[in-house]
């Protein structure tokens, strides 16, 4: 629907019988959501308007002194709201609505959308539409975010969010007509969004004997402009839909659905899961993730910093221990006492990319062995499937590491927050549990028996390889 334009009429021929409470609610709440696209509108402007304030206002004014606090302060504000609330509850928000957030919310994808409005309206590259992106963009924002400790500084914080924004502008304008082309191929964020939201209880589904019928009586004479490009016949995974509601009763056929949590996975799973999907959530979700959370708490960094340094010192080269890079390619603030040099940039770099390969491979394979007992060996779309089952896992897992930023600041300002231990071992109990029944359901689609008992006993491993990164953060170290 074009921007500003009176919600179109209802494309409901005539209601269906609805099965219950929660379905009713729900349809309700999609075609809510349809007629109200302005003030969905008006919404994302406020978001717009809240990010700008928190991501350039910090960076307007001195770093905060020491005793500065989350409410006197606006860049200790600003890193609490980003990283203690806004971020761990975008990705919880994906668990229970699906990507509601990048639809209703995102000031992103509003922005891309709106130059996307009155852009160029160029065909998109083919380069864009690699696959591999979401991994890619991932691994590496992750990364970049720890050389210049992004959590931290209101700079890096502008250059990564602020950079990741005005590329979004700079493609909606460039590609696509309304629609959300950085969203759908660039976003960093964008698949593991795709992932988690395929556990959520909601989805927008297609009815697809209604489409047909109504298809049958209108031919093509109402459309619907999908700005992530989904296509809408057939609908059915929650993975790229935004849940912007624009859809909803498209030819009597489309509608907010309920959906037992995690049914995605297992029910589409095994025609839908891509080696890119297994790379994300293994590699990038349970190994690159947890590794840069880890490292500044780990004694292992040190040790390997100080190797690296006797080895360095002992050869007479030297200046890798001296150098400094700009704060924007190295944590370089000498006011504070916090400075990244060159040996320290690569020790990051070796011991993240050391942790996550560790980690994927204790993790993947008690996985690639549960499917040896579904099938041939080189058939690895069953291991595809599997690896979906991790997701519960590997999302409580992000959730705590970026909630810990949370708890270290309001431990500064002197909340004691005891029940905080208790809690994340609950969470990691539930999403590891959460895990396992997956498992067992998935290996339920393939085999029975011993064999599917055998199988889950096995890819157990994986779950409890999964959880050791999190043991070591919260309770050993
Ligand atoms: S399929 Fe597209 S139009 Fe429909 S709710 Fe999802 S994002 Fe919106």
């Amino acid at each position: 629907m074009p921007d500003g334009a009176a919600p179109p009429p209802t494309f409901f021929a005539g209601r269906r019988r609805r099965p219950g409470f929660w379905a009713t609610r729900l349809a309700q709440a999609g075609e809510w959501l349809r007629r109200h696209q302005r003030a969905v509108r008006r919404l994302q402007w406020g978001v717009v308007g809240v990010y700008a304030v928190l991501l350039i206002g910090p960076n307007l004014i001195p770093l905060p002194g020491r005793a500065a606090h989350v409410w006197n302060d606006l860049t200790l504000f600003a890193q609490f709201i980003f990283w203690g609330i806004w971020w761990p509850g975008v990705l919880l928000s994906m668990l229970v609505f699906g990507r509601l957030w990048c639809g209703l919310l995102c000031p992103e994808g509003a922005l891309s959308e709106a130059a996307s409005r009155r852009g160029r309206g160029r065909a998109i590259p083919r380069w864009m539409r690699w696959p591999g992106w979401p991994f890619a963009a991932f691994v590496m924002t992750t990364i970049y975010g720890q050389f210049v400790s992004v959590y931290q500084y209101p700079g890096p914080a502008l250059v990564i969010l602020g950079g990741s924004t005005l590329a979004a502008i700079v493609v909606g304008y460039l590609y696509g007509r309304n629609h959300r082309v950085w969203c759908r191929y660039l976003c960093p964020v964008n698949g593991v969004f795709g992932l988690l939201a395929k556990l959520a209880p909601m989805h927008y589904g297609a009815d697809m004997a209604a489409w047909a019928r109504v298809a049958a009586d209108q031919g093509r004479t109402t459309e619907v402009t999908c700005a992530p490009l989904v296509a809408l016949r057939g609908l059915d995974s929650a993975s790229p839909c935004h849940m912007c509601g624009r859809c909803a009763g498209f030819r009597d056929a489309i509608e907010l659905r309920p959906r037992a949590p995690g049914s995605e996975v297992v029910r589409l799973g095994g025609q839908t899961a891509t080696p890119w999907d297994s790379l994300l959530t293994i590699t990038g979700l349970m190994g690159v993730a947890p590794a840069a959370f880890l490292w500044s708490a780990s004694p292992w960094f040190i040790a390997l910093k100080m190797w690296l340094a006797t080895l360095l010192v002992n050869a007479g080269i030297l200046w890798p221990l001296q150098t400094r890079l700009p704060w924007w390619l190295l944590t370089d603030y000498p006011g504070r006492n916090d400075v990244m040099t060159l040996l320290d940039g690569a020790t990051l770099l070796i011991f993240i990319l050391t942790a996550a390969a560790v980690l994927t491979l204790t993790i993947a394979a008690p996985l690639l062995a549960a499917a040896r007992l579904l099938g041939p060996a080189r058939d690895l779309r069953r291991f595809h499937h599997l690896a979906l089952a991790l997701l519960p896992l590997a999302a409580c897992g992000v959730i705590l590491g970026l909630s810990a930023q949370t708890v270290s600041l309001l431990h500064a300002d002197g909340l004691r927050l005891l029940w905080v231990p208790e809690a994340r071992a609950t969470a990691l109990a539930f999403s590891a549990a959460w895990s396992l029944l997956l498992l067992w359901q998935i290996l339920g689609r393939y085999v029975s028996g011993v064999r599917r008992a055998a199988a889950t006993i096995i890819g157990l491993a994986g779950i409890l390889a999964g959880l050791a990164p999190w043991l070591l953060l919260f309770w050993v170290w």
